[in-house]
């Protein structure tokens, strides 16, 4: 799970909206982050998924992450419809991420 997380803080964190200049994160206490919340359901949806299809791995997310989050209602998210869910934001780049550590290219 480390290596997960210290891979996305390097390339997803970055360049999040909710980092500061030396790339920490500046949610406060009563925020939290989906990736880091939810980090080990991203990786069994992506290590399960099937397919190279960015589009298709993000509704799988959908499907499996948004489901267990308590912003979601009724399949509406107020936070991902005001692109304010990390998960939601860099959906792209965190798949990317996970499957370059799962390769070896990121250690
Ligand atoms: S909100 Fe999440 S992705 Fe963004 S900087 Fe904080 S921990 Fe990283
Ligand atoms: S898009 Fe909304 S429901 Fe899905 S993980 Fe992000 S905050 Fe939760």
């Amino acid at each position: 799970m480390d290596k997960y997380l210290k891979a996305l803080k390097q390339n997803v964190c970055s360049i999040c909206v909710d980092s500061g200049e030396k790339g920490s994160c500046t949610l406060n206490e009563k925020e939290s982050c989906a990736v880091e919340l939810f980090l080990p359901r991203i990786i069994e949806v992506i290590h399960n998924t099937d397919s190279d299809n960015m589009q298709e791995i993000h509704q799988k997310l959908k499907d499996t992450v948004c489901v267990e989050c308590r912003a979601q209602e009724n399949g509406n998210c107020y936070l991902r419809e005001d692109a304010n869910c990390s998960l939601d934001r860099y959906f792209w780049s965190i798949i990317e991420t996970i499957q370059k550590v799962d390769a070896g290219l990121i250690i």
